[in-house]
């Protein structure tokens, strides 16, 4: 083994090898390098002798000279024994007072400390491999150094074990109302998907670009109540018609956001139930915290007028906040936004290798006759949960609301002179600019990128306006793309080539060593100056292929 760790790094990155067998062989680098040269680290945790006997292994991570993180855990397999005794250790931690790492994992074994704590006992960075010890599992490769958890721990995510990248890529430019510098960021594990997005941007490029306009906005939330009777419940619907009680309604809604702005109140009976349906503005927020706490307040207001009400629930699956829905698809939720381009004839045939027939009667067979018999509601598009996702994930939005977000429908028509135009209506966009995952700053510069982080301090809601816009003409460009792709059976052969791995990273069936092996054996052998030094680990022969392996 040459002893210059840093040379081997360096050499490994001047390779012409796989990133998966240049992973490999850094790890297999750095195990060696650190077993040999290292001192013997101290262990992070101890454990007292008086738990529950098993050994805990600390799953720590650590960071390579190079910069980057070994992809391995590195285990500590000396667990030091505690002097203290469990009761001393637990007034103390009661007490907020010195407990160590190893102590803490005690307590939590022994039920007498809740794994929630940690945070609020040690840094982030020690908290999670506490928690991993406790739970006995390792969580190889899932990292968690290098990450800002301050906010994430504060109100993105409980129980922190780490993070989980997910590569970002970019589709554009996009000409949008007459501005062409987009670049759209998007997060995804679908190979082709930014190749075919990009591709359809190029078309409406060509085409001189793509229009938005939003029709409407409001978020959603709908209580339901009880009345002892199913009259009591109509006069209730009937009083807060009233113009006057409507006002008073508001002010209390209103008064717990200074963007909260009261729309309507849609009442629906059932029997003795009534569903109480808030439509309001959000400012540059999603808005479901903000109109949540909004409602909680106006429904105290509405107790005290009805005393014989109760209100069941906060949420009465009538907002219809993360389920697929119907109303949400007629009504819209969030932002409600249309796509539209005009492309001329050539662009489509040259760029697409296609026709607007062609791409006009598959939209009639496949979006509208197809997506109709299979009872699909918001359906009737080809691909645009791939695009809203892949955007969501990028800037930090609620990503269970891909479900009504995604609901769109695209048009594809042949104009009188020949050419095609193409439009997609999406009703329901919830997105924010602020609160939520926005506030992260990996999602936030996701965000700037689009020239719409954060709040719009002179016009309140155009941020989340524009993401929305964005994400329908980016979804516009996918559909293009796609249609395009199956009018000319490309879609097979462009997944692939781009959506599945060429690393098998298990024997065929003649026991040959796959392509993967023979990178890594090469990238090995260059290394050592001997070949064969490098055993790969097989899988077992009945793992089934996968494509989207990272
Ligand atoms: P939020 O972060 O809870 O609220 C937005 C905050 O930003 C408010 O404090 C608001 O001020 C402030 N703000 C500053 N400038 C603003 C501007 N220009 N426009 C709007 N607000 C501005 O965000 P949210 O969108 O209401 O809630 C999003 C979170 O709710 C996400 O994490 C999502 O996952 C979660 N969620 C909650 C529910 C639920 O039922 N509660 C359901 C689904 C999702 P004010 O204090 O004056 O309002």
């Amino acid at each position: 083994m040459v002893a210059d760790k840093r040379k081997l790094l360096d050499f490994l990155q001047s390779c012409d090898i796989s990133d998966e067998a240049s992973r490999k062989i850094e790890n297999f680098i750095c195990e060696n390098y650190d077993q040999k040269e290292k001192p013997k680290r101290k262990p992070l945790f101890s454990v007292g002798e008086d738990d529950d006997s098993e050994e805990y292994v600390s799953p720590i991570k650590e960071t390579c000279e190079t910069g980057t993180q070994c992809k391995r855990d590195v285990e500590y397999p000396e667990i030091e024994s505690g002097n203290r005794s469990l009761d001393e250790i637990s007034r103390e931690w009661k007490e907020c007072k010195d407990v160590t790492p190893g102590e803490a994992v005690r307590l939590l074994r022994r039920g007498q400390a809740k794994s929630r704590e940690l945070e609020s006992r040690f840094p982030a960075e020690q908290a999670i491999p506490i928690r991993r010890t406790f739970i006995n599992k390792k969580f190889e490769n899932l990292p968690y150094l290098g990450y800002d958890y301050t906010l994430a721990t504060e109100c993105c995510c409980e129980n922190v074990i780490g993070y989980t990248p997910v590569p970002v890529g970019v589709a554009g430019p996009l000409t949008l109302n007459g501005t062409s510098e987009i670049y759209v960021p998007m997060a995804t594990t679908e190979g082709a998907l930014i190749a075919s997005t990009n591709r359809g941007m190029n078309v409406i490029r060509a085409a001189g670009g793509v229009e938005t306009s939003i029709f409407n906005s409001g978020m959603t939330r709908a209580p339901v109540v009880k009345f002892p009777t199913a009259r009591d419940a109509v006069s209730m619907k009937r009083w807060l018609e009233h113009p006057e009680n409507q006002d008073r309604a508001r002010q209390e809604f209103q008064s717990c956001s200074r963007f909260a702005k009261l729309k309507s109140i849609d009442i629906t009976i059932d029997g003795n139930l009534a569903y109480l349906r808030f439509d309001a503005h959000t400012g540059d927020a999603m808005g479901m915290n903000m109109i949540s706490k909004s409602c909680d307040s106006t429904m105290r207001f509405l107790m005290e007028n009805f005393p014989e009400m109760t209100v069941l629930a906060l949420s009465g699956n009538l907002c219809v906040d993360k389920k697929a829905a119907a109303k949400n698809w007629t009504e819209g939720r969030g932002r409600s936004v249309v796509a539209e381009c005009l492309i001329p004839r050539e662009v489509v045939t040259k760029t697409l290798r296609t026709t607007p027939e062609q791409l006009a009667y598959l939209t009639t067979t496949k979006l509208h006759i197809g997506s109709s018999r299979a009872g699909a509601v918001g359906g009737s598009n080809a691909h645009a949960a791939n695009i809203v996702a892949a955007i969501f994930i990028a800037t930090g939005q609620d990503a269970a609301q891909v479900v009504s977000s995604s609901m769109c429908s695209t048009r594809m028509e042949v104009t009188a002179d020949k050419n095609l135009y193409v439009s997609c209506t999406l009703p329901c966009v919830e997105v924010g600019t602020v609160g939520g995952g926005t506030i992260l700053a990996p999602q936030r510069a996701c965000l700037e990128s689009l020239g719409c982080a954060g709040p719009n301090k002179e016009q309140p809601g155009q941020n989340a306006e524009r993401l929305a816009e964005v994400i329908a003409a980016t979804v516009l460009a996918g559909e293009l793309s796609l249609m395009a792709a199956l009018t000319t059976n490309e879609l097979v052969s462009s997944h692939m080539k781009l959506n599945r791995s060429k690393q098998q990273l298990y024997a065929d069936d003649s026991g040959k060593a796959t392509h993967f092996e023979k990178e890594v054996e090469k990238a090995g052998s260059l290394l050592s100056g001997k070949s064969g030094n490098i055993k790969l680990k097989r899988l077992p022969q009945d793992v089934v292929q996968c494509s989207n392996i990272l």
